[in-house]
């Protein structure tokens, strides 16, 4: 998962980036309205933190020129305490959700993970896929019941197939939602990932879709379970 934060207090920028990538996630920062709103524009975020005041363009604005070209990446902005009015322009203008300054890191991670759980929607911060389970909340994934070791790319690989289970991904895509724009990006390496993924898990999860990319399967319905088992 790749996000954005779009913040001209550099402290705070820095911090909530710093966040967002100690949870497992790429960041790419912006200071001002006009660099946010262009990498909006450009790049395939899973999701966007945007601060309504900033310079050049403010963020209620810049939320309104990406919703008005389509672009429908969770946004979750970020206002000043007092500023009920930030809040009601915010969403009116297409925001998902806000968190109002000062705030702590950890509401701003669980907001984010609620977006990117119901953009893809997932109702539970944990995804499972077979033996395997994912916890977005802990960071965690357990196979069988035991926790193994994931790199923060493995992870971030693992966590993006399972969110969008049931759909194939294609190494570009991967890429595009693997890392931040300053890495130094190559679609041969996510081979090389899922292959030690593979061997990490120890089960066959990872489904290669030849020549398109790689797909998990998505859980049967528990309700279909039940059916079947009447
Ligand atoms: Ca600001």
């Amino acid at each position: 998962m790749r996000l954005l934060v779009v913040e001209d207090d550099r402290d705070l920028n820095r911090q909530v980036a710093a966040a967002l990538e100690g949870a497992g996630y790429a960041v790419d920062r912006a200071f001002d309205g006009e660099e946010g709103w262009f990498l909006g524009d450009t790049e395939p975020y899973d999701a966007i933190v945007l601060d309504i005041g900033l310079p050049k363009r403010d963020g209620v604005a810049v939320l309104e020129s990406w919703r008005k070209a389509g672009r429908t990446t969770p946004v979750l902005i970020l206002t000043a305490r007092d500023r009920w009015s930030d809040k009601v322009q915010g969403f009116d203008a297409g925001a998902d959700d806000y968190v109002a300054k000062p705030f702590h890191m950890e509401e701003v991670l669980a907001r984010i993970r609620a977006l990117l759980r119901r953009a893809a929607g997932h109702a539970s911060s944990e995804l499972v896929a077979g033996p395997v389970r994912l916890d977005a909340r802990a960071g965690r994934v357990t196979v069988n019941g035991v926790a193994v070791k994931l790199t923060s790319h493995e992870y971030r690989l693992l966590s993006y197939l399972m969110h969008h289970a049931g759909r194939i991904v294609s190494r570009s895509e991967i890429v595009e939602h693997l890392y931040d724009q300053d890495f130094d990006r190559d679609s041969n390496t996510i081979e090389v990932f899922v292959g030690r993924l593979r061997k990490k898990l120890g089960v066959d999860v990872i489904q290669t879709a030849r020549g398109l990319g790689y797909v998990v399967e998505p859980e049967a319905e528990a309700g279909g379970k039940r059916r079947s088992a009447r």
